[in-house]
């Protein structure tokens, strides 16, 4: 049995432990944040905002901890499908897709509930102290330099020591410094593609009675055709709840204003108004800042040392628009577990894992980006294509407002159950044609 540690005990760094614990070698989760500490802990500032599970998501947690799903429906959690679920393009609702499922549920209930089960396992434990820098011999990373880490206002102590690891799995989030560690040991740190896109989210949580009956998860998604329109989410959550989001860059950015939270979610969609005007809002409204996404690319580095993964938002972060952060760390971890399985020796460069995250990040990059560079204030990096991808999308958007086939492709891809080259065949574009006429033609839609 070989000892991995994982840093960071997040959603990533739980995946990747389970998976590597589904393989039989023996954990240690480094986190500073007290173990069991719920709610918006300092370590994950963005935890108060509302995270959607993707299905997709939801189906890897439940691979990775059985009946996770159950419990949290259980507890309160609240899961949609078909027709609870209503999408809307520039406040018009989208034709609904049958099947498709969500899961409305706070992160703070989520995380819970993952590091209960992960931490119920014998050979995971967790270490309360602070990554500060890595044991490398030879070609390999041999360990991790800590500090302790006490509670809050206690100082973080000087005194460093070293735990030894096989492997070490980065799970440390966006402000993983581990490029910095590495090329202070004398290692390459990744390339990096860096969009700056100023980017703001505001959540607020209000009281839930039967103001909406039959839906559970209402999403207004970019507008197509004004870039500066809000967009944002809603769902029923545990404890009667609605959370609600809203989103919007630059000046236009969500402040911790109640009253305009409530302006700003009548002009939305029909659902944001329904709850803006009859549910009473709990609490404040939390605010978080994005100023940009990014993508640290490990498969193209050349000296990557031995016993080095990296998991979750420390490898790609970016605009959580579609929520799919959460699920491509599930993924992570998937691609982790598969390369383990295969055979992989511990202590080479994870090259086969790497190869597989780049198609996780890359896919997911693609759909996030496009809204963004939609904006007049984001500067690229444009992909080639650009434009006629953008032209694409937009016509795609029309289409799938009425058409329940291009919606479901859509919804696929944004899942993550496809990849959005399933989004460029000959096939899909006569569809959307089709539905396009059918617009066009009076009296024929849908
Ligand atoms: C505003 C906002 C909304 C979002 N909405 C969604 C959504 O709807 N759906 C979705 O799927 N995703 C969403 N995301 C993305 C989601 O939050 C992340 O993708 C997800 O949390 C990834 O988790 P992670 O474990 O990689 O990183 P994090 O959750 O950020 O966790 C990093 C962990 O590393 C620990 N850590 C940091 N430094 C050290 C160190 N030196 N040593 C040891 N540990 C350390 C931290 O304490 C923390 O526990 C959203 C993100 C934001 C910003």
């Amino acid at each position: 049995m070989k000892h991995v540690v994982v840093l960071g005990g997040s959603i990533a760094g739980l995946a990747a432990a389970r998976a590597v614990r589904g393989e039989g070698h023996r954990v240690t989760i480094v986190e500073p944040d007290a173990p069991g500490a719920g709610g918006a802990r300092a370590g994950v500032p963005q935890s108060g905002q509302l995270h959607a599970l993707l299905d997709m998501g939801r189906l890897q947690a439940d691979r990775w901890w059985p009946g996770l799903s159950a419990e949290l429906l259980a507890d309160g959690a609240v899961l949609g499908s078909g027709d609870e679920i209503r999408m809307f393009a520039d406040t018009v609702r989208k034709v609904d897709v049958p099947g498709n499922e969500l899961i409305g549920v706070s992160r703070a209930l989520l995380e819970d509930h993952v590091r209960r089960r992960t931490l119920a396992d014998d050979h995971v434990d967790v270490v309360t102290a602070r990554a500060v820098g890595l044991a490398t011999r030879g070609g390999r990373i041999t360990g991790v330099r800590l500090r302790a880490a006490g509670p809050e206002p206690e100082p973080e102590s000087k005194a460093e020591r070293t735990l030894t690891a096989d492997a070490v799995v980065d799970a440390m989030g966006r402000s993983s410094r581990l490029s910095a560690w590495l090329t202070e040991v004398g290692w390459e740190a990744p390339p990096v593609d860096r969009m700056q896109i100023d980017l703001g989210y505001a959540t607020a949580l209000f009281r839930r009675g039967n103001e909406l009956p039959g839906v559970v998860v209402a999403h207004q998604l970019p507008s197509v055709t004004d870039e500066q329109a809000d967009t944002g989410a809603m769902a029923a959550v545990e404890g009667d709840l609605w959370m609600a989001v809203i989103v919007a860059y630059a000046d236009r950015r969500p402040t911790r204003d109640g009253a305009e939270f409530i302006r700003r979610m009548r002009d939305m969609a029909e659902p944001f108004g329904v709850v803006a005007d009859a549910c009473e809002m709990v609490g404040e409204v939390r605010t978080y800042s994005m100023g940009h996404s990014f993508r640290r690319k490990w498969w193209a580095v050349e000296r990557l040392p031995g016993g080095l993964f990296v998991v979750g938002d420390a490898v790609a972060s970016f605009n959580p628009v579609y929520g799919q952060g959460m699920t491509s760390a599930l993924l992570h971890a998937s691609c982790l577990a598969a390369h383990l399985r295969a055979g992989a020796d511990l202590h080479a460069p994870a090259r086969g894992y790497f190869d597989h995250v780049e198609v996780v990040v890359d896919a997911a990059w693609e759909v996030s980006t496009l809204a963004d560079l939609a904006q007049p204030h984001v500067r690229g990096p444009y992909p080639r294509g650009y434009a006629l991808a953008r032209r694409m999308s937009e016509l795609m958007a029309r289409a799938s407002v009425t058409d329940a086939w291009v919606h479901e492709r859509f919804l696929d891809v944004v899942n993550m159950r496809r990849r959005p080259a399933d989004l460029k065949t000959p096939r899909f574009w006569w569809r959307v044609a089709l539905a396009l006429r059918a617009q066009a033609a009076p009296g024929r839609a849908r």
